[in-house]
């Protein structure tokens, strides 16, 4: 049923009729961006309190007939930032995808603590992983039912909390309505840097184990960038983050660079290691710094 609901749908009645924090959650996922049914599983394997380790063992994936990832090995331990950089086309989202199982394999395993994704109830993984993707997107309602949506059930101080930990309280607070600000409506308009912040907080209140996250490529000036890669230190400390990176900044933050070509890993080190090598991280990093001159 998940995927007929409405994503402009109010975010009130949402709550009337979907009441479990995992509704939400999977709402949250479902939403953000097209997630194709998967079957659940006969037998599941719970996972009462997931430490987000993933790993990848010969995954091979395609939408169609072509092979988009022709086998995929990789482990990420619990806790680590991985920044996934590449080409247009070399299959980064894919990845992301497969890690946050919007599809499964063809062959091989995505496993989450060592429990196959498939193995996992959709409840469960909602809980362990949530994605993140583009343009932060913000639901019809206030900011504070924005924020909540991360943790329905939410008090407003553990709301202003999240706020303050990711750094929106300040400009929310400023509103002439607060949390109360309609996010849509006129005089509620948000800048790009501020419904960035608002998902943060969103996804900060949710806590997930696994942050899966599609960076927003669009451009920000200097004082929001820092306000929201401040953000991102914040959102990313104890728990295991897969970033599509799109700014210099965000690669600098990671503990490890994955660059991709053509579905396959290239290569594979920290931002430091890298940078100093003679690979395409080290030629795309200095076109990045050219263009931040
Ligand atoms: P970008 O930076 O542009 O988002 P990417 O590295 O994330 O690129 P993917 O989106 O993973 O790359 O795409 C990898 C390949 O899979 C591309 O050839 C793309 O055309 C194809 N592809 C992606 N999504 C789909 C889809 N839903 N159906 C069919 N093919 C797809």
């Amino acid at each position: 049923l998940r995927r007929f609901f409405d994503p402009l749908q109010d975010v009130a009645m949402f709550y009337n009729s979907y009441q479990s924090a995992t509704a939400a959650l999977e709402k949250l996922s479902g939403v953000l961006e097209e997630r194709p049914t998967v079957a659940e599983p006969a037998d599941p394997v719970p996972l009462p309190a997931p430490r987000g380790e993933l790993r990848f063992d010969g995954v091979r994936f395609g939408y169609t007939d072509r092979t988009v990832l022709p086998g995929l090995d990789l482990e990420i331990p619990a806790g680590q930032t991985v920044a996934l950089v590449g080409a247009t086309g070399a299959g980064k989202s894919t990845l992301a995808r497969l890690a946050a199982r919007f599809y499964d394999p063809l062959e091989g395993e995505v496993r989450l603590d060592g429990v196959p994704l498939a193995s996992l109830r959709d409840s469960d993984l909602r809980r362990a992983l949530v994605m993140v993707t583009q343009e932060s997107f913000l639901f019809t309602g206030t900011i504070a039912e924005n924020i909540a949506f991360g943790r329905p059930g939410a008090t407003p101080s553990e709301i202003e909390a999240a706020a303050r930990a990711i750094g929106a309280h300040e400009f929310i607070a400023a509103l002439p309505e607060g949390y109360d600000t309609d996010v849509h409506k006129r005089g509620g308009r948000l800048s790009a840097g501020q419904r960035q912040l608002v998902s943060f907080a969103r996804a900060f209140l949710a806590d997930p184990a696994v942050l899966i996250l599609d960076e927003a490529t669009s451009s920000l000036d200097v004082p929001s960038e820092r306000l929201v890669q401040h953000a991102l230190r914040t959102l990313l400390a104890d728990r295991t983050a897969l970033i599509i990176a799109h700014r210099l900044s965000t690669v600098e933050i990671a503990d490890r660079v994955l660059v991709m070509e053509d579905g396959e890993i290239v290569e594979d080190g920290s931002p430091a290691d890298l940078v100093g090598g003679t690979g395409r991280f080290a030629g795309l990093h200095r076109a990045w710094a050219d263009s931040l001159v």
